[in-house]
This record gives C-alpha cells, structure tokens and sequence, in this order.
C-alpha cells in the first residue's frame, strides 16, 4: 500500500495566515488507479492540495495526513480491492489522529455514500464532476468531525481550469475534452464521466503554449474520443484544425493524442497528422475486436473493413507511422470463429503493440448481463493465443527498425534495468521505447550530461517484441530547456489558478491504457 510522508515546514491548512508562526504543514497522498484521465485527473488533485498549503509526503518518511484515493470502476473486483486498501489504512488512521482519507474517481462517483457505509473512518468522498470541492470537503469534513460525500451529476467546471502539479518537465496531458457520447457496452465511462464536454480550441492552446513556455517538450491531447471533439460546437473537423494550430507553437516539438474512435475518423486528420511536423506519426486507436458481430454486440459502430481502411490510409500517408491498439478478448457470445477474425485483422493491420485484454463484467455496463459469458479457461486460452500472434508481429515490426537512426526524448522511469545496464531511455517519434547506450566511441560516458528531456539520436542495433535497443555511441545530443529544468531539479508549483507547472517525474508519454479501462 503506497502510504507514506513526512513533515515539512508551511502553512497549517485551515490554520490563521499571518501570525508569524511557523506550522508543520499537513502531507498529502495521491493512489490512483486507472486510465490516464484518472492520472491526469490525480496531477489536478495535488496541484488542488498544494493550493491549499499541503505538501507530498515523502514516501520514505512517516504516514501522510491526507491520503486520497482516486479509484477506477472498470474492474469487477475494483471495489474489493478498493475495501481492502481502506481497511488496511484503518489501523493507521487509528494510531495518527487528524488523518484524513478521501475517496474519489469512478468508483466514488458509481457507490456514492455506500463508501461511508463501509468502511465509515473515510472521511470524505467526491466524484469525477467535482475534484475542485475536493480541500473544502476536507475542511468542512474537519470541522464537523463528519464524513462529506458530494457528488454530481454533471461537471460544475472543467477540470482543465483547476490548478494541476504535473508530473513531468517534458511531457504533459492537455484534456480537450470529458466524457462520452458513444454507448459501447462494455464501458462504464458514459455513467460515470457523463456525456461529451468540449473544451474551447482557445483555453486548450493557451494551455498548451503555458507548458512550452515551461520547458515542455511533448503534449499528449487527451479525451474519450478525440475525434469527436468539436460535436458540442457544431464543427466536426475541429480535431484536425487543433493538430494543425499545434504545428504553429513555437518549441512545441511533439504532439500526440489518445484516442481516436474508428467510427468518427475523417481524412482530414489524416491530412492534419501527416502535414504538421510537429505531430507524431503513431496512432493509438482501439479495434477491441476483429468481427463484426462482435462489434455490433459491443455497439461499436464501426466494422472491421472500416477499420482496416483507415490504417491503409494512415500508411498511405505515413509510411512510418506505428499504430497501437485496445483489444478485448472473450466477450459474451464471442465464437472461436469471431476470435478467428481478431487474429486476422491484428495480421493484417501490424500493430507496432497492443494492449490486450480479458473480457471481465464491469458492473453497471449492459454486456454484465448479457448471456453467454464465457468460460474463463476459453478466454484464457484465447488470450494466450491473441498475446502470442500480438508478439510475433510487434517483434517482426521492431526488427524493421534495426539499423534506423531515430529520435529519443529522454525519460524518467522507464527503463527499469538502466543502473544496471548503462544505458538511458525514453521514447522515440512513433512512441517505441528505446533503451540507448551512452558512451561515446572513445569510450567517454555521457551518462552525466544526458538529462532526461534532452533529445538524443541514436542508431538501434536490437528489437525485441516490446522495446528497442542502441547499444553504439549516441550520434547527437541536444540539451533542452526541460533538460535544464530536471537538472535544476525544478519543481515548480502552480501559482494559483488556471494552469498548471510542470514538475520532474515520470511521462505521459506512450499511449498506455490501464488494464482493460482505456478502451475507447
Ligand atoms: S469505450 Fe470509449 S467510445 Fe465507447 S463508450 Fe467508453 S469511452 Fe465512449
């Protein structure tokens, strides 16, 4: 359980302003599970708790004061696993008086004041339309020794105006919009986030232009459906139009988004993504399954034909284009005949990676009644055929790449066996991962000079199914201002209102649905 903090000098929340005292300030802890809206939305929770006068616990150090969960309901078990977080917290919360726990995310949002009920020492319990009231729960909850729970129903503001700590000096989410208007069956994300919001072109480029002016490097555009943005304000190729506004930002080296829906793809996004050099040409854009009736049975609007002719087209454009993907496997009702027809699109299409998943009930969507659910061993078997054929060609994609000079913008925490290895990572154009070699050919290491959001060229001498290796001297380095800002070890904070600075820390960058929730 990633409960842990410490003390640290700053104001008291709640405590008077100006006497001239100093307060050991409370410390916070953010867990969160889920998708990247949830990850995103947990930047936006610290940045509201450092607001207020909190600061992050240190993990090493003792319990924090706030510990705030922000939960995902697309588990069948999340609520188990939930319950059993908290119970564990229990004893703690026992021993440290004044310790507080909030609970917020899907999971908040779908059992409301059962979380109460429950496990009664939660003190406060608020939605996903509400992260804003999130330190004046905390307060009220305080001051009335009493638990809080408010939810609502709707988004009272968008969340991209609350203040946000940003995990990464290089990389960031920029939300264009919330919510869904699709009804995929599968999918608890319409109950639970509501219908479409779009955010105005203006407030997401400002905001994108206040993170280049901070050192950013690379923006992620991020909502259920991207290419439905625009459908609040009447203009359907708004998504395209905002890709190409990015290629005007000056320092804006990268832009990428997640995820696209096949169903309201237009060419002209194509067209945006393949004549704007600052957009990257990996798409993520989920199939979830190679058969029709299958989709017809998910409610997803698109066939597999529809599918495959828009990644004709992407190539068409892009050669180098590295397309990702979501599949669900073991769906109820799904034959071996219909799997049959997954594993032939996945042939066909040649993703560069794909995040798959088992089918399990989400409780609450329409497919956890539907019958014939399968027998899990059925979906296991298919799984484990779907993740072999998924490799062989990730593998057999990654291998085209040997010999390539690519473009690494160098990351925090995603090569777990750097120390060891020698070598530094991060993420190339098209969003492989590459691990890189930093000596020079005279056998001068540049491990030092290399900071993380630096830009490096290399050339890759291995591929393995999941990753790319360069174990030559690095061709160039290019120092950046996010470079600068890690090497400061820079972790500004957000001055108020509006937007939010970024910090040092691990990036958003691939497309990286958690398990089984970005399924879009
Ligand atoms: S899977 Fe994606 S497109 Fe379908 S309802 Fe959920 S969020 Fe919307």
């Amino acid at each position: 359980m990633p409960v842990g903090g410490g003390h640290r000098t700053g104001r008291y929340p709640g405590s008077p302003r100006g006497r001239g005292t100093k307060r050991v300030a409370r410390t916070y802890n953010v867990v969160t599970y889920g998708c990247q809206m949830n990850v995103h939305d947990s930047e936006r929770i610290s940045g509201l708790l450092e607001q207020a006068g909190y600061v992050r616990a240190v993990p090493t150090d003792d319990t924090p004061d706030i510990v705030v969960f922000n939960t995902c309901a697309v588990r069948e078990n999340a609520d188990n696993r939930l319950y059993g977080n908290l119970g564990r917290l229990r004893p703690v919360k026992d021993k440290h008086p004044g310790m507080q726990i909030a609970v917020g995310g899907c999971l908040a949002q779908k059992d409301r004041g059962d979380i109460v009920r429950k496990a009664p020492w939660v003190d406060v319990v608020f939605g996903t339309h509400n992260i804003g009231a999130l330190p004046v729960l905390l307060e009220r909850a305080r001051h009335n020794a009493a638990a809080e729970v408010e939810i609502l129903e709707a988004l009272d503001v968008f969340p991209s105006t609350l203040p946000t700590r940003r995990e990464s000096t290089y990389a960031g989410w920029v939300s264009i919009s919330v919510g869904c208007n699709n009804t995929c069956t599968f999918c608890i994300v319409p109950a639970l986030r509501g219908k479409e919001k779009d955010r105005r072109p203006g407030d997401i480029l400002s905001e994108v232009r206040a993170l280049v002016d901070e050192g950013v490097l690379e923006v992620t555009l991020l909502g259920q459906n991207v290419n439905s943005y625009g459908v609040e304000f009447g203009d359907r190729y708004a998504f395209g139009k905002l890709l190409r506004a990015c290629g005007d930002i000056d320092g804006l080296e990268r832009v990428r988004f997640t995820s696209p829906h096949p169903k309201d793809f237009t060419d002209d996004v194509i067209a945006a993504m393949a004549e704007t050099p600052n957009v990257c040409h990996s798409l993520h854009m989920p199939l979830q399954s190679g058969s029709d009736d299958v989709l017809r049975a998910m409610r997803r609007s698109y066939r597999s034909e529809r599918y495959l002719g828009i990644i004709e087209k992407v190539r068409a454009a892009m050669p180098d284009a590295a397309i990702t993907t979501d599949i669900i496997v073991g769906f109820p009702g799904e034959t071996e005949a219909d799997f049959q027809r997954t594993l032939d699109v996945v042939r066909e299409a040649r993703f560069s990676s794909a995040f798959t998943f088992q089918y399990s009930k989400r409780p609450g969507t329409p497919a956890a009644t539907m019958d014939d659910q399968l027998p899990k061993q059925v979906v296991q078997e298919r799984y484990e055929r779907l993740v072999a054929a998924v490799e062989e060609i990730t593998w057999a994609e990654n291998k085209r790449l040997v010999g390539e000079t690519v473009e690494v913008l160098v990351a925090v925490g995603e090569g777990r066996k750097d120390e060891r290895t020698g070598r530094m990572s991060g993420r190339a154009r098209d969003g492989r991962l590459v691990h890189f070699a930093t000596e020079t050919a005279d056998g001068e290491s540049l491990a030092g000079q290399i900071r993380p959001g630096d830009i490096v060229h290399t050339t890759i001498t291995y591929a393995a199914p999941h990753h790319l290796n360069a174990d030559g001297a690095p061709v160039a380095h290019r120092r950046t201002r996010a470079g600068d800002a890690a090497e400061a070890g820079r972790s500004p904070r957000t001055p108020g209102v509006l937007l939010g600075l970024p910090t040092i820390g691990a990036p958003p960058v691939a497309p990286a649905p958690a398990a089984g929730c970005a399924a879009h």
